[in-house]
């Protein structure tokens, strides 16, 4: 057994992995206890990691047009396409799109290559959705892109503040340290703000559930009320009376009006606050996802800055990354903003750069970011595009729009892992890379701590690492000496060399003293936070402890805010404001997580959480499919009512797209509304209305094999081995069911239209039949006119069972698997143990009370801990159901 010491290549958290493959090829993952960030932990997306490794779906070598090619064919293809285009129309023509997903040693060569050699700076990254407010709030007070804080701060703080913030689901592994931290002292206090009840406030002492968007006005009567109070910390700083003037006005009164939240609850936070030494705030994409998300970070760290609450151990602003390595990509340059290594467009930094890697064709000035550069596409005056890792069709704002304009571009080149995404069928070249645990590199997580991503598994197919596909088509554009790279690890040296080069202390992100690994050291390097420098040959843990910045005065800068709400108010057509965010056990857009059936099980399909009376007011029933319109787009999803929402808003998942899904990429419905200052988009808010969608019928079907989505205007597909599960709804009439079958099965192999069938059907329109090829049953199809329910679980088994005997089988797959109390029930909540809501409520009704109890008995929860609040929510919901049947 050969055990690979790597880093979870999901949230920003960055858990330390153990890999351990057998000799037959088997996979068995673990957290790594060595790894500061997690020290063993690890979320359910971690844990079934070794579920998604499977090379189904799988782009395994290089296609143009379509058709299969050889590396040399694709590469030359790139290149002189690129060539041409940059000839006729200059280097602004072309642009590149990154991700948070890549290595640091491959968003290094992609940037040096646009930056440097092609000489335009549209090089952008799907980072741009994720924290580019968080960076510029950070630049705009301390003068660099420095992230404060360790993850150890969160522990030994005596307050902790998460805002915009649902870390249970998002950042789990850091909501674990938090929870433990908690139960060891009861007396650290948990603030949550969040317009929406989440699992997170399940041990929150202090719930503001402010107005969607009024972070900033809240933060701002914070800094009001330490003012008034005097509680000036030590900190020497620049424009205080300026912000502080603008604070004036935020009285508890007024924050209390533009927050809708009560003074009471207002000001025994602001008293908290002041009150505690050690406070950490916590912020994420509630924060940043926002048309005034700088704003809003700034308004954060002013409370900080003001009172002197950072640079010293349980203290600071601390903006936590959604992606495994969106801090790498800061550290190299990958913002359109930004140049190298915490270098911008001055004279003086453009002249370092390229005396650096040797060039005189530097960009000049920033470049085009994400929502312009689609734009920018769709008017023609981008004309290629290089989109690695990442899928901008699902994730941009306006996404149909962003479609579109891929669709139109002369070049669109995709280096992805999966042959099908949304973004790769508008692709006219596709190159393989290299997926977790093929690929070799570094990522730096939320707290400046860079680990390494190891390899594990040979390299499938003709997939190559990203970096060497660059230096490819780098060669090919005649640049070879600057790319004349072999290994990754000299790609890091360059790279840590470039960080200390000219900067005397004047640039946060210095990683010189690692300039020197050789290949042996840099593959054997243990996790480290930057800087790390002659003088920090260890790494730092913290930032600001001597209190100077990296502003040229070395103070840093409170900045006046005013607080502004969402751009768009919802209004007579569009009533409802759409808030937008991560489930507990997907990933981004699935192409990983949806691998793994077990972290479907949790919530399988997408759907849109909403207050019940919001629901009653729209006609609206629960589990019922719904539609959602904007005035950029629409989609489907299934109403999930929840007390918890607040009234008027309305929740859904960003993961679900056309792969997983008819009509649900939620990105469709948002605004490509973005901050003045950091050029993100407000994904957490659009207005839409809501409609309920005329179902006449549900249905359901299994097929053996891999079988295409079925031709419904609703579909959503639940992942399982061997089968294709689909559910559906329909608007038009069912018809005789046979119809319908023969529609669908005319778009598969000639095998599934010569079936033979069994079949069911009631005059109230229940029709169920399951088709036969010979002795082996290959479909099973279900509808009716209500949602229906099956036991799943039991119709795979069945259907990939040849042993039980044919008529045992027949009984079986006619029934719907003979639902059972647990199917009844609905989700798996606990997906470590496959515990699911039915058996959980049957524990409760037998007397388990409390979340430990039902891990004795049940197992839930006794793994990644992700499923408490639920299980807590569920033994919740059984007491109020019991006090109700009293009452009445
Ligand atoms: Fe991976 Fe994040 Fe979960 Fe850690 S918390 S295991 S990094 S998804």
């Amino acid at each position: 057994m050969n055990t690979c010491r790597t880093t979870c290549p999901y949230c920003g958290v960055g858990c330390g992995v153990l890999a351990e493959v057998t000799a037959e090829g088997q996979v068995a993952i673990s957290g790594d206890k060595a790894h500061p960030a997690n020290f063993g932990r690890l979320c359910v997306k971690g844990a079934a990691l070794g579920d998604t490794l499977d090379l189904a779906g799988r782009l395994l070598w290089p296609m143009v047009d379509g058709k299969r090619v050889a590396w040399d064919n694709a590469l030359d293809k790139v290149a002189n396409e690129l060539r041409a285009i940059i000839d006729q129309y200059g280097p602004q023509a072309v642009a590149f799109y990154g991700s948070g997903q890549l290595l640091t040693e491959d968003y290094y060569v992609a940037n040096k290559l646009m930056k440097g050699f092609i000489g335009s700076a549209n090089m952008d990254t799907n980072s741009r959705l994720c924290m580019a407010s968080a960076v510029m709030g950070y630049k705009r007070a301390f003068g660099a892109d420095a992230v404060p804080c360790s993850y150890e701060d969160i522990e030994r703080a005596d307050m902790v503040v998460l805002v915009g913030s649902n870390t249970a689901w998002a950042h789990p592994v850091v909501y674990q340290r938090l929870l433990q931290a908690k139960q060891q002292r009861p007396a650290l206090r948990v603030v949550v703000i969040d317009p929406r009840r989440t699992a997170t406030c399940d041990i929150a002492d202090l719930h503001l559930p402010l107005r969607p968007g009024s972070d900033a006005g809240l933060f701002n009567g914070l800094l009001h009320y330490l003012a008034q109070r005097d509680r000036r910390g030590h900190l020497d700083l620049t424009d205080g009376e300026t912000a502080l003037d603008h604070a004036q006005r935020w009285t508890p009164e007024q924050t209390a009006d533009f927050c809708a939240l009560s003074q009471q609850e207002i000001t025994l936070f602001y008293r908290w606050f002041a009150d505690t030494d050690n406070v950490v705030t916590v912020y994420s994409q509630g924060i940043n996802q926002s048309s005034s998300g700088s704003d809003k970070c700034n308004a954060i760290i002013n409370a900080h800055l003001f009172s002197g609450k950072l640079g010293y151990p349980g203290s600071g602003p601390f903006s936590i990354t959604g992606q495994p390595n969106a801090m790498g990509g800061r550290e190299v340059g990958g913002l359109a903003n930004q140049l190298a290594a915490h270098m911008g467009f001055t004279p003086q930094d453009i002249d370092r750069v390229g005396r650096f890697w040797g060039t005189t064709r530097v960009a000049q000035h920033p470049g085009l970011n994400a929502v312009p550069l689609f734009q920018a596409i769709e008017q023609g005056e981008v004309k290629a595009i290089w989109i690695m890792g990442t899928n901008p069709v699902v994730s941009l704002p306006d996404a149909d729009r962003a479609r579109r304009a891929l669709q139109r571009c002369p070049l669109v080149i995709v280096s992805d892992v999966m042959r099908h995404t949304d973004t790769t069928a508008c692709a006219r070249v596709l190159l393989p890379a290299l997926a977790w645990g093929e690929k070799d590199g570094t990522v730096t997580n939320s707290e400046r701590r860079i680990s390494r991503q190891r390899a594990f598994l040979p390299s499938p197919g003709e997939a190559r690492a990203d970096w060497w596909i660059l230096t490819q088509v780098a060669q090919r554009l005649g640049f070879t000496a600057a790319f004349s790279y072999t290994h990754p690890a000299q790609i890091f040296r360059e790279h840590a060399a470039l960080s200390g080069f000219e900067n005397h202390g004047t640039r946060a992100f210095d990683i010189s003293a690692l300039a020197t690994l050789s290949d042996a050291q840099w593959h054997a390097l243990t996790p480290v936070q930057w800087p790390v420098t002659a003088d920090a040959t260890q790494g730092t843990a913290r930032l600001f402890s001597e209190g100077r910045c990296w502003h040229p005065d070395g103070r840093a800068r409170l900045i006046p805010i005013v607080p502004s709400l969402p751009a768009a108010a919802p209004d007579r057509h569009y009533p409802l404001i759409l808030n937008t965010g991560r489930i507990r056990d997907q990933w981004h857009t699935m192409t990983r997580t949806g691998k793994a059936a077990r972290l479907l099980r949790h919530l399988s399909e997408p759907y849109c959480e909403m207050h019940p009376q919001d629901a009653a007011d729209n006609g609206i029933h629960a589990s019922e499919i719904v539609r959602l319109s904007s005035a950029h787009g629409w989609m489907l999803a299934k109403a999930q009512l929840d007390s918890g929402q607040q009234r008027g808003s309305v929740f859904v998942p960003m993961h679900w797209n056309q792969q997983f899904s008819g009509q649900a990429r939620v990105g469709s419905l948002i605004a490509p509304v973005t901050d003045p200052h950091s050029g993100q988009p407000e994904s957490k808010h659009a207005r839409i209305r809501i409609q309920p969608w005329a179902t006449r019928w549900f249905g359901e079907i299994f097929l053996l094999g891999e079988q295409p989505p079925p031709p419904c205007g609703y579909w959503s597909k639940i992942t399982a081995t061997g089968i294709s599960h689909y559910r559906m709804a329909e608007r038009e009439p069912f018809g005789d069911g046979w119809q319908w079958l023969a529609r669908y099965t005319a778009s598969m192999a000639s095998t599934f239209q010569q079936l033979t069938y069994q079949w069911a059907q009631s005059g109230d329109g229940l029709f169920y039949a399951v088709g036969w090829q010979g002795q082996q049953a290959v479909m099973a199809f279900y509808a009716q006119r209500e949602p229906l329910v099956l036991a799943s679980a039991v119709i795979y088994e069945t259907l990939l069972n040849d042993d039980l005997p044919l008529a045992e089988r027949s009984r079986i797959l006619l029934s719907g698997g003979a639902c059972t109390e647990q199917d009844a029930m609905g989700a798996t909540v606990c997906s470590c143990f496959g515990v699911g809501e039915g058996a959980i409520m049957q524990a409760i009704r037998g007397g388990c009370q409390t979340a430990a109890a039902l891990g004795t008995q049940l197992k839930c929860g006794t793994n990644c801990g992700s499923c408490i609040p639920e299980l807590k929510a569920l033994i919740r919901q059984h007491g109020e159901t019991i006090a109700l049947q009293h009452a009445g």
